[in-house]
């Protein structure tokens, strides 16, 4: 909860899915803006928001969503940013901060950077923290509590608009870190791309198996491929668009990803068990990190 009440003046929240209505959630509760202005692709999502208490306005036009706003917040697909970013600019006011929340961060400098106007803040930012639910009705106030939102600020960008970005995602119970936008990517496409891009192909070769032994391996599911199946369930525009925008980064990891997977394989066929459970007993070790660090 935001004890302080900060007050981060008229919002607008481009997209009003999972990532945005649960910042628009926290935005009411907490009472974080004047004026919550959002607008989306379609009618329905505007409906929907006005209908949860998570608007005070929207419009299907990104220039009069932007307008007179003093943090803009883009939450779309990627694939959107351009044409997002070439509508709202010429509406733009003066010390405005742009900022967004997609999952990659390296092609939200590209795409948005050369659009913002002069006397406008660019700070893109990423909070580390989903489901594989989408739309108005998927978000939830909880969301970012006690998750990273990582900022990659551009170099020289104004430490006035640094820090209210810094300050809205602490408001939201997330932790902050900053990083340079190419080592953000790095680091995502091993932690969330490349085990995306895994469940995605797993669940896909099932798919592919003939029906008897595909309705078995749904039957026994519980066996491991469960887990596999909610990330595969994740919104697809959005994985088209990180794997499309990180490009270089995953291709990277699934290089090393692949040459692992190899050496599996040779020490399974070689009955090479000492590989395997040193593999298996080193891996336990970093899920018991992960639960350290209050990230499971
Ligand atoms: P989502 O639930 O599918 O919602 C997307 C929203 O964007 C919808 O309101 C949609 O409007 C709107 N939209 C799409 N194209 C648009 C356009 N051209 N103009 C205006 N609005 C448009 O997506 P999400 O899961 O919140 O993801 C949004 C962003 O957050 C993505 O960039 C993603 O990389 C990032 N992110 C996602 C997660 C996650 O786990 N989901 C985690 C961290 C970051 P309509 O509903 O009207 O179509």
């Amino acid at each position: 909860m935001n004890a302080n009440k900060q007050n981060f003046g008229r919002v607008a929240l481009i997209g009003i899915g999972l990532i945005g209505s649960s910042l628009a959630r926290i935005i009411k509760r907490d009472g974080l803006a004047d004026h919550i202005v959002v607008s989306a692709r379609t009618e329905d999502s505007l409906n929907k928001a006005l209908e949860l208490g998570i608007a005070d306005s929207v419009t299907l036009e990104t220039a009069e969503a932007v307008k007179d706003a003093d943090i803009v917040v883009i939450c779309t697909p990627m694939g959107a940013y351009k044409s997002i970013i070439e509508a709202a600019a010429p509406a733009l006011k003066k010390g405005a901060i742009v900022t967004d929340v997609g999952s990659v961060k390296g092609s939200a400098l590209n795409d948005l950077g050369p659009h913002i106007p002069e006397g406008v803040h660019l700070i893109p930012a990423h909070p580390v923290a989903g489901t594989e639910h989408s739309g108005p009705e998927a978000g939830f106030a909880e969301l970012f509590e006690d998750r990273w939102c990582i900022l990659t600020p551009p170099p020289g960008a104004d430490e006035g608009a640094i820090k209210t970005i810094t300050d809205l995602w602490q408001a939201t119970g997330a932790n902050i870190e900053i990083m340079d936008a190419g080592h953000h990517d790095l680091v995502m496409a091993m932690t969330s791309h490349i085990p995306h891009l895994i469940a995605y192909t797993i669940v896909g070769t099932a798919t592919d198996l003939e029906n008897s032994l595909r309705d078995e391996v749904i039957k026994f599911s519980a066996g491991g491929f469960r887990d596999f199946t909610r990330i595969a369930a994740s919104d697809p525009s959005m994985w088209r668009d990180v794997f499309l925008n990180n490009r270089e980064a995953v291709l990277e990891m699934l290089q090393r990803f692949n040459e692992d997977l190899t050496a599996m394989q040779r020490a399974i066929r070689w009955g090479e068990a000492d590989t395997l459970y040193e593999l298996f007993e080193r891996t336990r070790e970093i899920r018991r990190g992960v639960i350290d660090a209050k990230q499971a």
